[in-house]
């Protein structure tokens, strides 16, 4: 039997286009060849000015969870309070990584699939000094959108605060600029919207987050340290530690995509495309877990009808050539995620779609007709 094209719709790794593989695959060059250092530079500079801060932006091998750790390591020491904002799982990673420091942790979570309201938040703010708030802006977890520019702009009022905003599953899709959205970290890692096979991070730091590393002295972290990485970034030609080569022209392969798109062109068309795919899932059967007006473009979270086996369903939307991923919490066994960020087609989008369907009925769920799902996604595209 042929065996059918392997789509990867995950939230991350996301698909990867032929101009950022060619990238991946070129014959490497020595930290130190100038063509590469002009790449390197050319990245960082768009990215600063993509995302519009007058700080910096660091481009660094390794996943989003190392990213979340400089985050937190440049900006807080032992015994600060911090706050840590939680829309699901990777708003808890938050939780362990800040308590291994020994900072004293403050939690507010939401329901899987709502939001904590932003009163709630400057509520919590006003009881003690924080020295930095975290927020995921899209969970993974629950395909929930925090109110980023909102929670910023309630920020005014806590300057000694720094706000950190996890991007791994939003930049480059969701809107976000760092000086307007009052922003001081924001970070993201390659393999998510950007379209990159994973490997590294992006981190943005404001103005008053590189005042708070100055702050701090030494820190105890080595690898993440800005001070470590800020001499490398101005001028790249210099070494720290020896940067993921490939990864970076990959990168600049996907920056110049995005450019090419624009950045709100590119929100829009993840808008359109997220909400077209949920009309078609939810017309066969699935109900979307985040809350309406907290809906993510990037992904989907889908919480399977009555009767749908978890297990066998994605076995069988594999056989039919899409990987799609699994709940997390308390929603394993009971949802699947669909990821559709980044340089995802329309093509994609579609084969997913029906290939979903496939799987619906090998699963013995045959309470849809088939087409539906692409029918409705169809008629929502071409308005
Ligand atoms: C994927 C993800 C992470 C973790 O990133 P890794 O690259 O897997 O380390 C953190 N936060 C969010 C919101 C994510 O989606």
């Amino acid at each position: 039997m042929m065996k059918p094209k392997r789509l990867v719709m995950i939230p991350g790794p996301t698909p990867v286009v032929s101009g950022i593989r060619e990238q991946m695959g070129r014959e490497v060059a020595g930290y130190g060849d100038p063509d590469f250092v002009s790449d390197y530079k050319s990245v960082i500079e768009d990215l600063k000015a993509m995302f519009r801060t007058k700080g910096e932006v660091f481009v660094v091998a390794g996943s989003g969870t190392l990213a979340m750790e400089m985050a937190i390591s440049n900006t807080t020491k032992r015994d600060d309070n911090v706050l840590i904002v939680s829309h699901g799982f990777f708003g808890d990673r938050f939780i362990d990584l800040c308590k291994r420091k020994g900072l004293n942790v403050d939690v507010l979570a939401s329901e899987w699939g709502d939001v904590v309201p932003v009163s709630e938040i400057e509520k919590k703010l006003c009881e003690k000094n924080y020295a930095a708030v975290t927020v995921t802006h899209v969970d993974t977890s629950t395909g929930v959108r925090a109110e980023i520019k909102e929670i910023g702009a309630m920020l005014k009022k806590f300057p000694d605060t720094i706000y950190i905003v996890d991007g791994v599953c939003a930049t480059g899709a969701e809107i976000e600029y760092v000086d307007d959205f009052g922003i001081d970290v924001l970070f993201t890692a390659s393999q998510k919207a950007f379209g990159v096979s994973s490997g590294l991070y992006m981190l943005w730091a404001g103005e008053k987050a590189l005042e708070r590393r100055k702050s701090l002295g030494i820190i105890p972290e080595f690898y993440v340290d800005f001070d470590k990485w800020q001499p490398i970034m101005d001028n790249p030609a210099k070494y720290f530690a020896t940067p993921a080569i490939n990864l970076v022209w990959a990168l600049k392969e996907s920056v110049r995509i995005m450019k090419e798109e624009g950045l709100e062109e590119r929100y829009l068309r993840h808008e359109k495309n997220s909400h077209a795919i949920r009309s078609g899932l939810s017309a066969i059967g699935f109900k979307v877990l985040a809350k309406e007006p907290y809906r993510a473009v990037t992904l989907s979270n889908l919480i399977y009808p009555e009767g749908l086996d978890d297990a066998t369903f994605r076995a069988k939307a594999l056989e039919e050539g899409v990987l799609v991923a699994g709940g997390l919490g308390p929603y394993v066994g009971k949802m699947f995620r669909f990821g559709h960020m980044g340089n995802v087609d329309i093509h994609e989008l579609i084969a997913t779609l029906a290939a979903i369907e496939r799987a619906l009925f090998k699963s013995g769920y045959k309470d849809f007709d088939f087409g539906k799902s692409v029918g409705v996604f169809q008629r929502e595209i071409v308005l």
